[in-house]
């Protein structure tokens, strides 16, 4: 069997899997598999792969097959141009969320940051590396979801303090700015996942709650005693969450509340600063 005759066959594997975009993750494991560009495969297509190829592509396909995230396969995501570690402690991070990024990064010249749920810590990096705060912690209540973090925020030559933290019971100083993409999925929404985010990624980085609410709850909450009078609070919403995450923040002494959409138009975004 020629490559493109094993590419075409992996594709199909996934289509009939029910993987959404087949063609694609086949070519992202293909390459993943044999460390090569699409332009190395045009010169190499009609070629026989050595059996350990085979082999080990068959594997692959067959993990993508069980609905297995791809960045869980290969273990890693690009996100705001740089390249995180993820394994299954931490959510993938989305592109959605460098639309928060953006916002957050437009504030943080030296000032003291924070990054609330770090998970892989792709938020607090990204902010350090790409911008100019004075100083930035994260936090998460996963140890294991903190490992993979720091090891994120070394490879990327990052100055990130980590913090163990069940929301704000591990956090002791004050900040300028809070950042968080905190859990937001409903019980609802929990059942309507797709199998790669329902059987795969950590339930505690995507449930928050029945409303989905709870966690802008507790950090809007507990924002009074840890951020700076005049800081800002930026927070990832889900698309129909504008409006009760702007309640939250309201009764809890926010002002100038603004809501941000993300490229594909919904609402992502909303960040507030405090009286
Ligand atoms: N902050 C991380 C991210 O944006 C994790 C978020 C989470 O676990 N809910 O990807």
């Amino acid at each position: 069997m020629i490559l493109r005759d094993m590419l075409k066959q992996g594709a199909d594997t996934l289509r009939k899997a029910g993987v959404s975009e087949s063609g694609l993750d086949a070519w992202y494991l293909l390459s993943y598999c044999m460390g090569i560009t699409k332009s190395h495969y045009y010169m190499i297509q009609d070629k026989v792969p050595d059996n350990n190829i085979i082999q080990r592509y068959s594997e692959l396909i067959l993990e993508r097959s069980s609905r297995k995230p791809l960045q869980y396969i290969t273990g890693t995501q690009e996100f705001m141009g740089l390249v995180f570690d993820v394994d299954e402690n931490v959510l993938i991070p989305r592109q959605d969320t460098e639309v928060l990024v953006e916002h957050a990064l437009a504030f943080c010249e030296r000032k003291r940051v924070l990054d609330m749920c770090t998970g892989s810590g792709c938020i607090a990096v990204s902010i350090s590396v790409l911008g100019s705060p004075e100083s930035v912690d994260a936090s998460d209540i996963s140890e294991a979801a903190l490992e993979t973090a720091k090891y994120n925020s070394e490879k990327n030559n990052a100055a990130v303090s980590f913090i163990v933290s069940d929301i704000w019971d591990g956090i002791t100083r004050e900040y300028d700015i809070i950042v968080s993409n905190p859990p937001y999925i409903t019980s609802d929404e929990m059942v309507e996942l797709m199998p790669e985010v329902r059987e795969y990624e950590p339930e505690t980085a995507l449930f928050g709650g029945v409303d989905g609410l709870s966690m802008y709850k507790r950090i809007a909450d507990g924002a009074g005693e840890h951020l700076v009078s005049g800081g800002y609070i930026f927070f990832e919403i889900g698309c129909n969450q504008a409006a009760a995450v702007s309640d939250i923040l309201e009764r809890n002494g926010f002002i100038d509340i603004r809501t941000e959409k993300d490229l594909s138009g919904l609402d992502r975004v909303v960040w507030a600063r405090k009286k």
